[in-house]
């Protein structure tokens, strides 16, 4: 069996006569998987293997890219799709390989959060884990907590007159924005690309409110003080206004990114579609694997943490070549 990572960030396992790649399409793939539907996990190109997806997935993807050339599958022998509380239709892969079970998490959050249901880790002897925020000062708030906190900010804000801006990633992060400051008592206006995400979340029975968008508001005159708006980051410049007080909702919120500046906005709250530090290791524990491979973000720290627990942990480093026999 050999696990591998290509210099372009494409995970595979090879095993056999069949290659499994993750997140990423290899020439030589049997089958692909697609954890969920954000852009960098999508195989953009047009393949002749299938790719292993949740049929939510599947959906944010034809909804986003004017529908994918290549060919779903929802279900394979051998492997069993997680739910990984990411976004709508996220999902973990559990797949059983000469007797030793595989878990590749994909991203994931083990939280409940409002329609999205935690990540619940199962045992595993390899676990492959990403870990974006894999050290020790990423420890997030409750989700309460910071729901409450901002709702009251917001609130605060609508109350002096000022419009509020609540800033989120289009596809995950505006959808739990959406459902939380819809309930409150002023109006709601929804940025084009959030919405037409907001409507395949719909169609799997999450009803969010869609209309108008804020552009159309703004042209028929009738986006009023005090409105809420929601709003993917890169779209801010756009409707900004000296009315307007700016909220962003990261896990970065504390640190900014770890190499690029977060923009000035008025007010940021802890606030991450992946799971924090402490949930990591919770989840590493749980799983209890004879080895864990880290991916994405503080890899190196995170595997380093966990060898000093006493796991066997190894980062995956992009453009070097892990080959484990078992
Ligand atoms: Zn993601």
């Amino acid at each position: 069996m050999m696990l591998k990572l290509k210099e372009d960030n494409g995970l595979f396992l090879k095993f056999k006569n069949k290659i499994i790649s993750f997140d990423s399409i290899h020439q030589n793939s049997t089958y692909a998987f697609v954890s969920h539907a954000h852009s960098d996990h999508v195989i953009k190109k047009k393949t002749d293997i299938p790719i292993l997806s949740s049929k939510e997935t599947v959906k944010l993807i034809n909804s986003r890219t004017n529908k994918s050339p290549n060919k779903y599958i929802e279900s394979l022998e051998n492997a069993k799709l997680l739910n990984a509380g990411h976004v709508l239709g996220s999902k973990s892969l559990l797949l059983e390989v000469d007797e030793k079970k595989i878990l590749y998490t994909g991203d994931f959050n083990t939280r409940d959060r409002l329609f999205l249901k935690g990540f619940k880790p199962v045992k595993a002897d390899i676990l492959i884990i990403e870990t974006t925020f894999g050290k020790p000062n990423y420890v997030f708030p409750k989700f309460k907590e910071v729901n409450k906190e901002a709702s009251d900010w917001v609130q605060d804000q609508l109350k002096k007159g000022k419009n509020v801006m609540v800033i989120g990633y289009a596809l995950g992060k505006a959808q739990i924005l959406c459902k939380l400051f819809e309930k409150l008592p002023y109006p709601i206006f929804v940025d084009s690309q959030i919405i037409k995400i907001n409507s395949v979340y719909s169609d799997f029975g999450i009803e969010l409110r869609g209309f108008p968008s804020i552009r159309e508001a703004k042209e028929k005159g009738y986006l009023s003080t005090p409105s809420i708006m929601v709003v993917p980051p890169h779209m801010v410049k756009y409707y900004w206004t000296p009315e307007t007080k700016t909220a962003f909702f990261t896990g970065w919120a504390n640190t900014g990114y770890p190499n690029k500046k977060i923009m000035n906005y008025d007010k940021t709250f802890s606030m991450s579609d992946h799971a924090d530090y402490k949930e990591l290791i919770e989840v590493v524990k749980k799983t209890d694997p004879e080895i864990v491979y880290t991916m994405h973000g503080f890899n190196r720290e995170f595997a380093k943490d966990l060898k000093d627990l006493g796991f066997n942990a190894k980062p995956l480093v992009n453009g070097q070549t892990k080959i484990e026999d078992f």
